[in-house]
């Protein structure tokens, strides 16, 4: 029976041994109970084989185990009620019989007890895995939640933001055709101005969904090309002609990084370090430097600009959040910063003084080649 219940057990049939198991352990109790007086204290053996069924089945399988403790029982009762001559009866000294019941009441007892340690350990296992699921659960509600707060926000910012510019649009068209004495230049300026302003919004909301969705894609850059990139693309746009804007990378500075999440990053901060330049100031300046530190790149981009209010400094990096009534972004060019900063495991920081400029850095793992 043993050879039996290897070559099952070899071949995985679990649920085919725990019954072929606990029917022979049954049997086999039951035939040496029967051949012997009660005063050896075999019949112990039969709460024994109940606990094992017990562990074996646990709650989940509990008709299982209530078939296999009624069966120990009704043979517990039958040996107990009725002679049975299967086998030989053997008749022991009193002598014997004590120190068989001694050790039958140690055996079944040592075996019961396992047995209730096992159920205890797997309920044990069960509440922590329980517990640990439970956890998961309410961080997941807990980000569910959030995302679904940003994204009310959203579809609320979106079309205000997406309206506003196309209302411009519709008024300077419909003015355009009642009022004949202003140039039609004019006119057409303030509406490529709101047609600039859509798309810069689009672009922005096309950036933080690719950001969200796309993998990294993690290479090695040479950091000052990426800048000169980057600046060149921006050297267009309204102040950029009215501020000297350095590139001091050395030219052979290497970053491992995600390209497309770091030049949203460097573009969104060069771009409005150039965009809240203080053209009032008599050198206004954009610098982008990076240096090596306890295993880190500190990227920063320094301005001269106008800065930024103590109490806007915690907010800048909202989802919308415009900290000056001169801003005419969309609000989420810091949120898309954050957010890609975050895709790439990095830290991006704002210092600033009101009046004074401020400096944007990103702290990025060095990681060698
Ligand atoms: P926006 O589209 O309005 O530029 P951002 O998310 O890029 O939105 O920036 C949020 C706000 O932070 C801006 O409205 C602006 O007031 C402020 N800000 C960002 N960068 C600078 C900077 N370099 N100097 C001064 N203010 C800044």
């Amino acid at each position: 029976m043993a050879l039996g219940l290897y070559i099952l057990l070899r071949l995985n049939k679990i649920e085919w041994v725990k019954v072929i198991g606990l029917l022979g352990f049954n049997a086999f109790l039951f035939l040496i109970a029967c051949s012997e007086s009660s005063r050896s204290g075999v019949y112990l053996h039969f709460v024994s084989a109940s606990a094992v069924a017990i562990a074996l089945y646990r709650y989940e399988q509990w008709k299982r185990s209530f078939l296999f403790v009624s069966l120990s029982i009704m043979f517990l009762i039958l040996v107990n009620v009725k002679t049975f001559n299967i086998l030989p009866f053997r008749e022991h000294t009193e002598f014997i019989d004590n120190l068989l019941f001694t050790l039958n009441v140690l055996v079944s007892a040592f075996i019961a007890g396992y047995s209730m340690y096992m159920i205890l350990s797997m309920n044990h296992d069960a509440e922590n895995y329980l517990r640990q699921k439970q956890l998961t659960i309410e961080a997941q509600n807990k980000e569910l939640q959030k995302t679904n707060e940003e994204l009310d926000r959203f579809v609320y910012s979106v079309s205000h933001d997406l309206r506003a510019p196309l209302s411009n649009i519709k008024g300077l068209t419909a003015l355009m055709t009642m009022d004949t004495q202003t140039p039609r230049e004019e006119f057409i300026k303030m509406i490529e101005s709101s047609a600039n302003r859509m798309e810069i919004f689009i672009r922005d909301i096309e950036h933080y969904s690719r950001n969200s969705r796309m993998e990294l894609n993690m290479e090695y850059l040479n950091l000052h090309d990426l800048v000169a990139d980057i600046i060149k693309s921006l050297s267009h746009f309204d102040n950029a002609l009215k501020v000297s804007i350095e590139n001091q990378i050395p030219a052979d500075y290497v970053v491992y990084a995600d390209s497309y999440r770091l030049r949203i990053i460097l573009n969104n901060l060069i771009n409005n370090a150039i965009k809240y330049a203080d053209l009032a100031k008599e050198k206004p300046y954009v610098r982008v430097s990076a240096d090596l530190e306890n295993g880190f790149h500190h990227i920063k981009i320094t301005d001269n600009g106008i800065g930024i209010k103590e109490e806007h400094k915690q907010k800048v990096f909202g989802m919308f959040y415009r900290a000056s009534a001169s801003s005419k972004g969309s609000g989420l060019g810091l949120y898309i910063v954050k957010e890609s900063a975050d895709k790439l495991q990095s830290q991006v920081t704002v210092q600033s003084e009101y009046g004074k400029g401020s400096v944007f850095s990103l702290r990025l793992q060095m990681i060698e080649k």
